[in-house]
């Protein structure tokens, strides 16, 4: 497994570079969310869910404003999920994204293959902290393999990964679990399966 520290992805200021984006989701994280998955990590986990989302190749570019218009044209999103690919790689987007949500009553989580003293620390990605100032809830740590979990009640996939409640609020709505499965069939016919094992899988 890699542990990459440095080469931040290149994107356009204000845009993200995602893979795949739903709205009302129940099982990333408490009630119904909208969930994005960025484009882009260099981790290369033995058993990740996502081998497509490795490529920092550009997939599909989305501004910031679009895709907060987005989010909340669905009054059913009671919050945003960030999975990926590996989020932090484009916090400052993420975060200002984040920002905007908040102010209209959403919640933010994130999944990371980072751990949360890494993205504390010197070394982190560029605007970790401003992305962490903005959660509610964190999942940090990468997928590994031989410490999989596979009980339908876990909120995480292996045995390393924590779960950060940063807003109280949440103490007691730590209950989506990870193996259970939604598919989202999108208006032009294209499917998205996600909550599988835990992570997501994307058939286009
Ligand atoms: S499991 Fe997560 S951190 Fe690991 S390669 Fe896949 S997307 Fe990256």
């Amino acid at each position: 497994m890699k542990t990459p520290l440095e080469t931040p992805p290149k994107i356009p200021p204000g845009y993200l570079n995602i893979m795949g984006y739903v709205d009302e989701s129940e099982v990333n994280g408490p009630g119904s969310r909208a969930v994005v998955w960025v484009q882009g990590c260099l981790r290369e986990c033995p058993g990740c869910f996502n081998p497509a989302s490795w490529s920092f190749a550009e997939n599909q570019l989305i501004s910031i404003e679009e895709l907060a218009n987005k989010i909340l044209s669905k009054p059913k999103n009671q919050g945003v999920t960030f999975s990926g690919g590996e989020p932090f790689w484009q916090a400052e987007s993420l975060a200002k994204l984040a920002k905007i949500l908040k102010v209209k009553g959403l919640s933010v989580m994130s999944f990371t293959g980072f751990t949360l003293e890494e993205l504390k620390s010197a070394k982190a990605p560029p605007h970790a902290q401003d992305l962490l100032a903005e959660l509610d809830l964190l999942i940090d740590g990468p997928y590994l393999e031989q410490l999989a979990i596979n009980d339908p009640n876990s909120l995480v996939s292996s045995k390393n990964q924590r779960v950060h409640i940063f807003n109280p609020a949440f103490n007691d709505q730590l209950n989506w679990a990870s193996d259970q499965m939604e598919i989202h069939i999108l208006k032009d016919g294209s499917r998205i399966i996600t909550g599988f094992r835990g992570q997501m899988g994307l058939d286009y």
